[in-house]
């Protein structure tokens, strides 16, 4: 089943979650004439806060999920909201069918032109560049938006896309876990690898979660696949529609790098070559090709994603170059809130001369996986936050360690021990929330620090 909006118009609404996405379903549906009924754990005042105006057209409740919800004629889970959280058990023992919101929003949708970016790493770069070329391609009047994981909610895009605009978004396995019927027109799968087990139940639901973003594609849609990733290559074999592959030497690829550039030959058109973005890494490269193929594949003209990719300057708090103090070049990646990114980041240095602050929440994984990294390119660590014990026990003897407790006075002991030629860099593959509101916080101030240092 999935959410035909004429089945329910006039009956109530359950939203399950007030985030930033469950707020602009909650006005969405609101605004085309369902009755509203919000449900979260916060406390209800604070729900009302969150409601702002809206709390006078919708009902509302705090502190939990009532017995009322069970009268809902359906209900739209927010994203965060685990799979296997007690209400969504209950709501399906009344018969209460539970939408996701991507899928509720799409119903609203004048444009049919979707693109959808998923994989565990990667989604955030791959969709903001797929969104410059898609604006750099279409022909004059039609648009190109950019929501979902990535800022705007799918919700919120919705009701600004006219019919001839493109919606180029960014879809995390949270928010595919409950889709049904989502079939974008133009889709990417860059790579999996563990993650959100925990949300998921397991790691087959993960892996089913991701492959929602083709599964209902038509026959005339694409998809785009990583040929380097083994369990996104053979996933891609479920794939009825155009497959397109990125990596390796070409030889089974589609999209590959050949020095320097990047080099696509699709079926029965000619050979092109692009010169990538000036982005740091190996892996810059796979999500440039990605974006490449999807927009290639969508029939963009070379020449027009050559232009984006060229002015293309990547997202903050990703490898970021924040500026250089006393002649050390100081790099903002605190988007590394795990070990995973951190291996990334590191793989685009050679040299032994990066001063590495490293630590905040721990998630549970290891540090010992940067042991090889950290012996080969970190001259020092500086560690913060409250993993930092556990990180000076796995990483000890490698390179020497400063514990400076917070940002501040990791930023101040690095400009003491660093030397001109020498990287700073935040990549602290932990979670940010013992002492910042999120990672963007974390890398905002690391920023001011430098900035105040210049
Ligand atoms: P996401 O939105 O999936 O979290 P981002 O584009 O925000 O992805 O990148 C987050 C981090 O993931 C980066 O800082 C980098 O460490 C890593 N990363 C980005 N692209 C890739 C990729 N293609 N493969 C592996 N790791 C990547």
């Amino acid at each position: 089943m999935s959410f035909i909006p004429k089945a329910y118009r006039g009956k109530t609404a359950a939203i399950l979650g007030l985030g930033k996405s469950g707020l602009a379903v909650a006005r969405l549906l609101q605004g085309k004439g369902f009755k509203v009924l919000v449900s979260d754990k916060r406390p209800r005042k604070d729900v009302k806060a969150a409601l702002g105006r809206l709390a006078a057209r919708v009902h509302y409740e705090g502190g939990g999920h009532s017995a009322h919800l069970r009268k809902a004629a359906f209900a739209v889970k927010s994203p965060g909201l685990p799979s296997g959280a007690p209400i969504l058990a209950e709501l399906r023992e009344a018969h209460v069918p539970v939408f996701s919101e991507l899928e509720t929003a799409l119903a609203f949708c004048a444009t049919s032109d979707i693109i959808a970016i998923t994989g565990t790493n990667g989604k955030t770069t791959t969709t903001a560049l797929c969104a410059e070329i898609f604006r750099a391609g279409l022909p004059r009047g039609r648009r190109a938006l950019m929501a979902g994981n990535i800022g705007t909610p799918v919700s919120e895009a919705v009701q600004q896309a006219k019919g001839k605009d493109a919606l180029v978004l960014e879809v995390s396995s949270y928010q595919l876990e409950d889709s049904r019927s989502f079939h974008p027109r133009a889709a990417a799968l860059l790579n999996i690898t563990t993650d959100h087990v925990d949300h998921h139940g397991s790691m087959q639901a993960y892996i089913e979660a991701k492959v929602k973003v083709f599964n209902e594609q038509r026959e005339d849609d694409f998809c785009v696949f990583n040929a380097e990733d083994p369990l996104v290559r053979k996933l891609s074999r479920r794939c009825h529609c155009r497959r397109l592959y990125f990596g390796g030497k070409g030889a089974y690829s589609h999209a590959w790098v050949e020095g320097g550039k990047i080099k696509v030959r699709l079926p029965g058109e000619k050979p092109a070559a692009f010169v990538p973005p000036s982005l740091p890494g190996a892996h810059n490269l796979e999500n440039a090709m990605a974006a490449v193929l999807l927009g290639l594949g969508w029939g963009l003209k070379p020449m027009a994603i050559q232009k984006a990719l060229k002015s293309f300057r990547g997202v903050p708090h990703r490898l970021e170059e924040a500026g250089t103090v006393r002649g050390i070049r100081c790099v903002n990646d605190s988007k590394a809130t795990n070990v995973d990114s951190t291996m990334v980041a590191l793989k685009t240095f050679s040299q032994k001369s990066v001063l590495l602050i490293l630590g905040g929440l721990h998630k549970g994984s290891p540090y010992n996986p940067l042991q090889s990294l950290i012996g080969s390119v970190v001259k020092g660590i500086l560690t913060i936050g409250s993993a930092a014990a556990k990180v000076e026990d796995d990483l000890s003897g490698l390179a020497p360690i400063f514990p400076c407790g917070d940002l501040k006075t990791a930023f101040a002991t690095a400009l003491d021990i660093g030397a001109p030629g020498d990287v700073l860099l935040l990549s602290p593959a932990c979670a940010s929330f013992d002492q910042f509101r999120d990672f963007e916080d974390r890398g905002d101030q690391f920023k001011a620090l430098v900035k105040a240092a210049r």
